[in-house]
């Protein structure tokens, strides 16, 4: 589809409209694949479980002819990367993704996937399995709709599987809820030899705007270590760690810009044994954000530097910038615009947002790669009791997608 950026008004063309029409005709199945999809519990931390939900998507994917490469991983759940050819020899689109959820096994039987009043609820069902199973049903679709030109070109009468109309990676990860520490080169590596990354994390808000920058993040533990007496008998022989952490909070909360997008913030505490005991212990977690790279080196500078402020205390500081900023370069503008001019052409005005959470698509926008993020599902409570996508949305985001794929 060439979409028309002239275009203004809220009426979808005729070529929008029958896309449209070909995914509301489909809509049901595209919400059986996310039940499906959400049915499968895949927490982060329980390999056994994500490998599950890796293995039913190798074989969703091999379905539509794609070539699929398992990464094994040992820690974390294994990583499932499927490439589509095409005929043309463009660079592929990476389609960017992660299966695994925050929710512990056994979440579904408390928050079942259930279809009520337009919503479809269930553990992961925004954050991310609607975003995979648009990738699945888009995929399906353009191999559909351009069945007819890998025909005529190339006789291939007997099989279209793979008949895109350029190249697509996918890149499904099984550890992005918890840093995507073992598929972070994976998506480097895939990101580097593709045109453009688009990322089918959760739309943000109810219109359903696509992310165009996020923050990056940080993680830091701040330890200190006292010394412990008893607070009644030798309480001046004592050092109270948890005093000197206190003072070490308010010291790391000052670090906080808000002009510049970046944030500290104590986010968990825990130290000392009991009352009557002087505390030889305290730890802080710290979260980082910032939202530009420039920021990066000084605020991990200045973490580094805390000193204590009583000498008799020691203090330990671990931790680093995790996840660059995804910053809104060029790159990441212009596809915007082209998306913004598909969505035109579907008779919608498709907003853009700076998110403070980060996702894969750090990774890839940081090394220059045009990424446009938020392109999944569209509701509300990601990581929450409540978290839900709106059904009646699917459609027109699978056809988002499609026409990205084509116009990159
Ligand atoms: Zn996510």
């Amino acid at each position: 589809m060439k979409p028309d950026s002239r275009k203004t008004s809220a009426h979808p063309s005729a070529e929008g409209q029958r896309r449209l029409a070909y995914f509301s005709e489909r809509r049901d199945q595209i919400v059986s694949t996310i039940r499906e999809l959400v049915e499968i519990e895949s927490p982060s931390d329980n390999k056994a479980a994500v490998d599950r939900i890796a293995e039913a998507l190798a074989g969703r994917f091999s379905q539509l002819g794609g070539k699929v490469r398992v990464h094994q991983a040992k820690a974390f759940g294994n990583h499932l990367q499927v490439d589509f050819p095409a005929q043309s020899t463009a660079k592929p689109v990476l389609l960017l993704g992660h299966y695994d959820t925050v929710y512990p096994l056994g979440t579904l039987a408390a928050m079942p996937c259930r279809a009520a009043d337009g919503t479809l609820t269930g553990p992961g069902v925004l954050d991310m399995k609607s975003g995979i199973a648009l990738m699945l049903h888009t995929l399906a679709a353009l191999q559909d709709w351009h069945k007819e030109d890998w025909h005529k070109e190339d006789g291939h009468k007997e099989d279209w599987h793979g008949a895109l109309p350029r190249p697509v990676t996918v890149l499904l990860v099984s550890d992005e809820e918890v840093g995507s520490e073992s598929s972070q080169a994976i998506t480097e590596s895939l990101a580097k030899k593709a045109a453009a990354v688009l990322v089918l994390e959760p739309s943000y808000g109810r219109p359903g705007a696509v992310k165009t920058a996020r923050k990056g993040v940080g993680e830091y533990l701040v330890k200190v270590t006292g010394k412990a007496s008893h607070a009644g008998l030798d309480f001046q022989k004592g050092v109270n760690a948890i005093l000197e952490l206190a003072r070490q909070i308010e010291r790391i909360s000052s670090f906080t810009e808000l002009k510049k997008g970046l944030t500290v913030n104590v986010g968990v505490v825990t130290g000392g044994l009991r009352t009557n005991v002087v505390p030889a212990d305290a730890a802080a977690e710290v979260d980082v954000r910032i939202a530009h790279m420039k920021d990066a080196a000084g605020i991990d500078k200045k973490m580094r530097s805390l000193r204590p402020f009583n000498r008799k205390c020691k203090i330990a500081i671990t931790g680093r910038i995790t996840r660059p900023p995804m910053e809104r370069s060029a790159g990441v503008a212009a596809l915007y615009t082209k998306a913004a001019a598909i969505a035109r052409d579907l008779g919608w005005k498709l907003g853009e947002a700076a998110v403070g959470g980060g996702s894969d698509g750090n990774f890839t926008a940081a090394l220059g790669i045009p990424t446009l993020d938020g392109l999944g599902g569209v509701g509300e409570g990601a990581h929450a009791p409540h978290e839900h996508i709106l059904i009646s949305e699917l459609p027109r985001r699978a056809a988002l997608l499609a026409g990205l794929i084509e116009a990159i």
